[in-house]
C-alpha cells in the first residue's frame, strides 16, 4: 500500500485559481488528518500563461504531469487568446492525448436538495455515471480536417486497441459501484450502429468485452434515444459508455440535469494516470469576481481520492473521498450560502469554508 502522492495542480485560466484553492486547502487538511500524504506541485500552463510566454504547456509542467501520481486541473483556455492559426488553446487535450487518457467519467447525480430542472418522482434517484472516450473518435480529426471553398470533411477513428481498453474500464467501474450497492451492474454502449460502419465495429468490440464480464448486464442504445431517456428516465441508467463527440454533448446534458455546471465534476482516466477537472471552462465572465462554485472542483478532488485510494488499495483515501462527496451533498441539500449558480448569494471562498465545517478538518 502506497500512501504518499505527487499530484501535479494546474490552476489554468479564468476562475481557474479561485476554484483551485479551496479545493488543494480541503485536500491538505484532509490528508493531515489522515494516514497518507499528499504533496501538490504547481504546473503552470494555459493561455495567460501562453499570452505571456508563447508557451501553452512548458515542457517543466508536462514532466511534472507524467511523473505524478495524479493530475487536479481547474481549467484553461480564454476567448480573448488563442493560437497564431486561431484554434483555442487546450492544454487539457494535449494532456490526454500524451498520457493516452482514454476514459472521461462523468459521474451525473442530482443529489437531494439539488436543484434540477427534472420532476423528480418520488422515491427515484438519479445517479449514473457517463464515460466517454477522450483520445479519439471524431475529435481524432481537430486539425486534421480538410476544407475547400465547397466541402469541408472530417475522420471519426475508432481503433480496436482503446475500444477494447474502454469497454473493459466500463465494466469494471459497473462491478465496482454494484459492489458498492451503488448501481445494478448494467453497461449501455452508446452508438449509432445503426447508420455507420465505425460504431458497428465500437458496439462489436463491446460486445466482446463483455463476455469477460457474464455477471453485469449488457445493454445498447442509439445516441438519440440515449438524450431523450437522460431527460426523460434518467434513473434508469448505470453506467453508459460512448465515443468522444457523443460523450463530449451527452456530458453537458448531464450536467444540465444535475443543476449546471458548478456542481458536475469528471475524470480523465489512463492506464497510468489521471487527470480530475470540473465539467465546466474557465468562466471568464465571472472570474475575479470571487462568485464562482468550487464545487465541482472539489467533487473532481473526490473523485482523485477515489481512483488514487482503489489503484493503491488505500482505504483511508477511498473513505475519505466519500466523505467529501457527502459533505458537499449536505452543504447543498441544507441551501444556506450557496453561490449565485445554485441561487445563493454565497461566494467560492464562503463554500469552501462550509464545506470544511461540514468535514470537521
Ligand atoms: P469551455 O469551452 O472551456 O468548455 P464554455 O464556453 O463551455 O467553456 P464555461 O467556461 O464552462 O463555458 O462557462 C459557461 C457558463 O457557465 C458561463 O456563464 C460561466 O460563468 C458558468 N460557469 C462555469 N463554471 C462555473 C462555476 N464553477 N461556477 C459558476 N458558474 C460557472
Ligand atoms: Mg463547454
Amino acid at each position: 500500500m502506497k500512501d504518499s502522492f505527487d499530484i501535479a495542480v494546474f490552476d489554468g485560466d479564468g476562475i481557474g485559481p479561485e476554484i483551485t484553492r479551496p479545493t488543494v486547502d480541503i485536500l491538505r487538511k484532509l490528508a493531515a488528518q489522515s494516514t497518507y500524504e499528499l504533496s501538490f506541485v504547481d504546473c503552470p500552463a494555459g493561455a495567460a500563461h501562453y499570452a505571456q510566454t508563447g508557451e501553452s504547456l512548458p515542457k517543466a509542467s508536462m514532466d511534472v504531469a507524467r511523473q505524478s501520481d495524479a493530475i487536479l486541473l481547474s481549467a484553461m483556455g480564454l476567448p480573448t487568446v488563442r493560437y497564431e492559426d486561431g484554434t483555442e488553446i487546450s492544454p487539457q487535450i494535449e494532456l490526454r492525448k500524451a498520457l493516452t487518457l482514454f476514459a472521461g467519467v462523468r459521474p451525473v447525480r442530482i443529489f437531494p436538495g439539488q436543484r434540477t430542472p427534472l420532476k423528480m418522482p418520488e422515491g427515484r434517484e438519479v445517479d449514473f455515471v457517463l464515460i466517454r472516450e477522450s483520445t479519439e473518435g471524431l475529435f481524432y480529426s481537430q486539425g486534421r480536417g480538410e476544407v475547400t471553398k465547397d466541402e469541408a470533411r472530417e475522420t471519426l477513428l475508432i481503433t480496436r486497441d482503446i475500444s477494447e481498453k474502454l469497454f473493459r474500464f466500463a465494466f469494471k467501474l459497473a462491478a465496482e459501484r454494484k459492489a458498492k450497492g451503488q448501481g445494478v451492474g448494467r453497461v449501455t454502449c452508446v452508438d449509432k450502429a445503426n447508420v455507420f460502419r465505425a460504431f458497428a465495429f465500437f458496439r462489436d468490440i463491446f460486445d466482446g468485452i463483455a463476455k469477460d464480464f457474464p455477471e453485469l448486464v449488457v445493454d445498447h442504445a442509439y445516441v438519440d434515444a440515449t438524450a431523450l431517456w437522460m431527460v426523460q428516465k434518467p434513473w434508469d441508467f448505470d453506467v453508459l459508455v460512448t465515443e468522444n463527440m457523443f460523450g463530449d454533448i451527452l456530458s453537458d446534458l448531464g450536467a444540465g440535469l444535475m443543476g449546471g455546471l458548478g456542481v458536475a465534476p469528471s475524470a480523465d482516466i489512463g492506464l497510468d494516470n489521471a487527470v480530475f477537472q470540473p465539467c465546466h471552462g474557465s468562466a471568464p465572465d465571472i472570474a475575479g469576481m470571487g462568485k464562482a462554485n468550487p464545487m465541482a472542483m472539489i467533487l473532481s478532488g473526490a473523485m482523485m481520492l477515489d481512483w488514487l485510494g482503489t489503484k493503491h488499495d488505500n482505504t483511508a483515501m477511498m473513505t475519505d473521498g466519500e466523505r467529501l462527496r457527502k459533505a458537499v451533498e449536505d452543504v447543498i441539500a441544507r441551501g444556506d450560502g450557496l453561490t449565485p449558480d445554485l441561487g445563493g448569494t454565497g461566494t467560492t471562498t464562503s463554500i469552501g469554508l462550509a464545506i470544511i465545517k461540514e468535514l470537521s478538518v
